[in-house]
């Protein structure tokens, strides 16, 4: 796997697809900088080898060049997290940036304007790549939250650089981190996956049960299961038509000698709301008005000793809704459940949506061993997809 380590930027300019899709408040100002800080340490190396930067990303989803997704807003607070001025031009191809590129010293960072201004983008149109690749000797992708898309700048501009290409050190780590699960875990593997439905984890279950020893299935998706194996599960969230399915999940776990383990208490109430009463039952007998939302405290237990027991954990989907703070217990039982098993030395990934959210949410960030950056592109890695962004170095 080529990493920015196996080259020598002195002298070179290095065109870098960043994922500095960042949210900005009304005021223009960045309300929340992680995917820039992600983008640091790469932009970093090349300026302390003596090379230069020019960036390149996306911002929200213009439909023409509407000045509130301009990248301009968030040059400061990029120049402020490098700690080095940057320089900004108001295009991303074209005479402007050809001149602007010419002018780059090395040391100095160019951030070029909102890719997908223009629609060849998306549309990963190979003329609009083959002149972002005029701008750079080396091409490295660090946009993880975008190398499921084969766009032109994270996937088709790739292949203006034979050999020229690497990944950054962000897209790097994230593939690290996703194979020390996938492709090297410690047994014994334990995957939590939680979540509202099944219909948008399926594919992630069946690429993981060839890897896993223990499927821990949360949340909402868990009365799908339990309701197809005959339970009353009351109003709770379920998808009918999805019940077959989780028959045969069920099955194909067994046969593959995975153990699965379902909810057997659950926090319920009437009402979705944080304020309305709430008592415990067994996951499968809710009374008939009334709906899960949450794990309840023996499934909280049963889930920590399982996580307890393993030495790689996947955290994947938040087990109740965890949005609202009388219904969070369970989500956060488990993230606790993982930091002890993490202090002990266990490997714990975090990844794709809304587990990320929670581990953010309950501060748990520093005590799991890797909090995923992409979303979309993190569950794509877990249903055994191979991303286009990714494919697109590692081709020659
Ligand atoms: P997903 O994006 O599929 O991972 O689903 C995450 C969402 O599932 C969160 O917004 C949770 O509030 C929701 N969720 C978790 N448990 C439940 C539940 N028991 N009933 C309804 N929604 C749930």
């Amino acid at each position: 796997m080529s990493t920015i380590k196996d080259f020598n930027f002195s002298g070179k300019k290095a065109l870098i697809r960043v994922d500095f899709n960042v949210p900005l408040e009304g005021n223009g100002m960045v309300s929340d900088n992680t995917r820039i800080e992600a983008a640091a340490p790469t932009i970093h190396e090349v300026l302390r080898q003596g090379g230069s930067c020019v960036l390149m990303s996306h911002l929200g989803r213009p439909k023409s060049n509407e000045a509130e997704y301009s990248l301009k807003h968030i040059v400061p607070e990029v120049s402020k997290v490098l700690g080095v001025p940057v320089a900004f031009v108001s295009d991303c191809i074209g005479p402007e940036v050809e001149h602007a590129v010419k002018e780059l010293q090395p040391g100095s960072v160019l951030l070029l304007e909102n890719l997908r201004y223009y629609p060849e983008e998306t549309q990963g149109d190979r003329a609009f790549a083959g002149q972002l690749a005029q701008w750079g000797d080396i091409y490295i992708n660090d946009a993880f939250g975008t190398a499921h898309r084969a766009h032109a700048s994270t996937t088709i501009v790739a292949d203006f650089f034979p050999k020229n290409k690497c990944f950054g050190l962000l897209l790097a780590s994230e593939i690290e981190n996703v194979n020390k699960v996938l492709r090297d875990g410690k047994a014994p593997i334990t995957a939590i996956i939680g979540g509202a439905k099944v219909s948008s984890k399926i594919t992630i279950i069946k690429n993981i049960l060839d890897t896993v020893d223990h499927l821990i299935i949360g949340g909402g998706m868990a009365f799908t299961f339990v309701k197809a194996l005959g339970g009353s599960i009351g109003e709770s969230l379920v998808e009918d038509d999805k019940q077959q399915l989780a028959l045969e999940i069920l099955a194909e776990a067994k046969q593959k000698g995975v153990l699965v383990h379902l909810p057997i208490d659950s926090c319920i109430t009437q009402e979705f709301s944080n304020e309305s009463p709430t008592k415990m039952a067994p996951t499968d007998a809710i009374p008939e008005t009334w709906m899960g939302l949450d794990a309840g405290p023996k499934t909280q237990a049963l889930f920590a000793e399982v996580i307890q027991q393993s030495e790689t954990i996947l955290f994947n989907g938040p087990v109740g809704v965890f949005e609202l703070p009388t219904f969070a217990k369970g989500t956060v039982a488990i993230c606790e459940a993982i930091a002890r098993a993490t202090q002990r030395g266990a490997f714990s990934l975090v990844g794709g949506g809304d587990s990320v959210s929670s581990v953010k949410q309950f501060h748990f960030e520093q005590k799991v061993s890797y909090v995923s950056t992409g979303g979309g592109a993190m569950l794509e890695m877990l249903e055994g997809k191979t991303l286009p962004g990714i494919a697109a170095i590692l081709n020659d």
